[in-house]
């Protein structure tokens, strides 16, 4: 059987000749997504943003520093999880993805998600909540809960990195207080199926 970094290359050099929306024109370069092959836990943002753009890496930027932070906070280092966003090249000026580029790029993240095989999908933002979870409910409403996703993994929306930016306070309520009652859940959940499957 094929190895999943191989799987996962042959994958990632198809998205760097893709050019199924118009996203593609104004790339730097495709963010095609990383992590251990191996991660119970996905991580799945919105776009690559300006600095990704640069480096070619997902959450690098100041929400991608922030996003680690949170990780760490509850002792999960970035190298143990798998983190990808829903289209892989930059939306000019950072606007949120379209629909159409959203659905032109989903099956580049779906075949992600089946070699990977995370017990857990974390979906950061309305974007990938929305998508994945076919609703339009904000993400107030959607956060902190667990959805079963295609029988047998389990999605769990938290706000994005990048709207906490803009959200400082950390009062009881506010977003930042929620995600750090999220990512405890998260790491709740996360222990348990470390135990009963010895994977890391
Ligand atoms: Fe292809 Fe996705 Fe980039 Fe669109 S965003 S060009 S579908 S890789």
């Amino acid at each position: 059987m094929r190895k999943k970094e191989e799987l996962l290359e042959e994958i990632r050099q198809e998205v760097e000749r893709c050019t199924l929306c118009p996203l593609a024109k104004n790339r730097t370069q495709t963010v095609f997504g990383e992590g251990n092959p191996d991660a119970l836990i996905m991580f799945i943002g919105e776009a690559p943003g300006e600095d990704e753009d640069r480096s070619g890496r997902p959450f690098v930027g100041k929400a991608g520093q922030l996003l680690t932070k949170i990780l760490l906070s509850v002792g999960i280092q970035r190298e143990e999880v798998y983190i990808a966003n829903m289209v892989k090249c930059r939306p000019p000026g950072n606007r949120t993805p379209t629909l159409e580029e959203v659905e032109a790029c989903f099956p580049y993240l779906e075949a992600q998600i089946a070699i990977v095989n995370p017990s857990i999908i974390v979906t950061l933002g309305s974007v990938s909540t929305g998508y994945l979870l076919g609703t339009k409910e904000p993400m107030s409403k959607l956060r902190g809960q667990w959805f079963d996703w295609r029988g047998g993994k389990r999605i769990f929306p938290m706000f994005h990195p990048s709207f906490l930016l803009r959200h400082e306070s950390r009062a009881p309520g506010s977003p930042k207080y929620l995600t750090w009652q999220d990512i405890q859940e998260v790491k709740r959940v996360y222990d348990l199926l470390r135990e009963s499957t010895r994977r890391v």
